[in-house]
């Protein structure tokens, strides 16, 4: 990361040939006063240029992109990314994130207007800690303003990324988009289509925590502003348009003060960061119920199925796609706080890896459902007690094991069921917590085959 020793040492490397300067989000948090998260540097030299010039010190290049001019640079506890001066041109007509051509320079100048804002374009030489700025950067950095480093259209229209870029700075530094960036930015909002998923859905997943970003800046609704950014340049209807169909999708006032559309937005304001998407995105199948059957029954099964697809074509990873898409099949459980308690312990038992996130979510979705706290739910309740008052959650929570069950007379296959049978029943009855009676349990088992 940012040791700024090292890149004093590593700028001492290159000052016989090239002026090293750190650029981007590394400069614009140090002047904001926060701690940066990476270190980008940058000089008029090639990537193969300073791989010999650093062969022999502690410095290593890797990952190399000749075409691109960029390399990683590495040290024990340093890492920066590491870009020569160069000017891209991007094809016409399309939003895709990558160059078609890329021209390397000595103009700094140049290289400047090739980033995206003037935040993110200012210079440091950390041998004479003096700042070089083109582009207006450390007054916008200052005025906590975002405006694109030249022509806004030409800007955006280049790379559909940037848009995203943009609503992921506004929301995570508090920032304003300048009005002409703002207006350019939707105007090329559909360019989002033309980057690639994962690269989109890393963007979102940002947007949707960036009140966590710098928790030295006191953004605290980073994560709403981000929202409210992505809605105005219509990527809400672009990126989920399983959310922006429940706009206007009246629900049963006697539950509910929001239409769907709101409900869900006030969910996912309301949620924790871990489960924002799934607060936001919980509601998705009310659309398809009303539509199939006129009401809103299973919404949470159609659902499930609904988040499942999209954030897999999002480039969700596949592990937190399931766990949001079961997060949303499971959303209704107790929900009037009327199921049976042995149905809700069980219940809670088999979801127990879920169960923080899962309360976390009803909790949000209690709250945006009526507009107001509305206390402890019983789910959550019982999954707290059921944690401190000894309930297994696994077979190997329990006092007994397989060499017990074969000992009581069992085998093959019958272990497990029989593990797993013990398992329901002592969740439910903490009698049979007891090793005796957990032992007895397997004998009368045994017995009955
Ligand atoms: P972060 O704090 O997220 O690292 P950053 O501004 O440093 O923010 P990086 O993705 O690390 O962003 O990129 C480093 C710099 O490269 C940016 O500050 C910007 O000047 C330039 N840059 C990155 N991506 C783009 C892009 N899509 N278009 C134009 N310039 C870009
Ligand atoms: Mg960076």
């Amino acid at each position: 990361m940012a040791d700024r020793d090292a890149l004093r040492e590593l700028a001492s490397l290159f000052k016989d040939r090239a002026t090293l300067y750190a650029v981007g989000g590394f400069v614009r948090d140090t002047l904001l006063g926060v701690t940066p998260r990476d270190l980008d540097i940058c000089s008029h030299l090639g990537v193969e240029d300073i791989k010999t010039m650093l062969s022999g010190t502690r410095f290593a290049v890797s990952g190399k992109s000749m075409r691109l001019g960029t390399a990683t640079v590495s040290a024990e506890g340093f890492s920066a990314e590491y870009t020569a001066f160069r000017t891209d041109s991007y094809p016409e007509g399309s939003g895709v994130h990558r160059p078609s051509e890329v021209t390397f320079t000595r103009d700094m100048r140049a290289d400047a207007l090739r980033r995206d804002f003037t935040a993110n374009a200012v210079y440091f030489d950390p041998l004479t800690e003096e700042y070089t700025d083109f582009v207006g950067g450390r007054e916008d950095i200052e005025k906590r303003v975002l405006r694109a480093v030249r022509d806004p259209d030409a800007v955006f229209g280049e790379d559909g990324l940037r848009v995203l870029r943009l609503v992921r700075f506004a929301a995570e530094l508090g920032f304003e988009p300048e009005e002409n960036t703002f207006a350019a930015a939707k105007r090329y909002a559909a360019y989002v289509k033309d980057v690639a998923p994962e690269r989109v859905f890393a963007e979102l997943d940002k947007i949707f925590v960036a009140d966590t970003a710098y928790p030295g800046l006191g953004v605290s609704d980073g994560h709403v502003r981000g929202l409210k950014l992505l809605d105005e340049l219509g990527l809400t209807d672009l990126l989920l348009p399983e959310l922006a169909a429940l706009r206007g999708l009246e629900q049963p006032k006697k539950y509910h003060i929001y239409d769907a559309f709101r409900h869900s937005v006030e969910a996912y304001k309301a949620a924790e960061p871990s489960v924002r998407w799934a607060a936001l995105l919980h509601d998705v199948g009310k659309k398809v119920a009303c539509e199939r059957q006129g009401n809103m029954h299973g919404h949470d099964a159609i659902g499930a199925e609904l988040v499942r697809e999209r954030l897999a074509a999002l480039g969700m990873p596949p592990r937190r796609v399931r766990r949001t898409a079961e997060l949303t099949a499971c959303h209704m459980a107790d929900l009037k706080g009327d199921m049976s308690e042995n149905k809700l312990r069980l219940f809670i038992a088999e979801h127990a890896e879920i169960m923080d996130d899962l309360t976390a979510l009803k909790r949000a979705d209690a709250y945006a459902t009526r507009g107001k706290d509305v206390g402890e739910l019983r789910i959550e309740r019982l999954w707290r007690e059921m944690r401190s008052d000894g309930t297994p959650f696994s077979v190997g929570d329990l006092p007994v094991d397989g060499t017990d069950a074969q000992a009581a007379g069992l085998s093959g296959r019958e272990i497990g069921d029989a593990l797993s049978a013990l398992l329901r029943e002592a969740v439910i009855n903490p009698v049979l917590r007891d090793r005796a009676r957990a032992l007895a349990f397997l004998k009368k088992r045994a017995d009955r085959l």
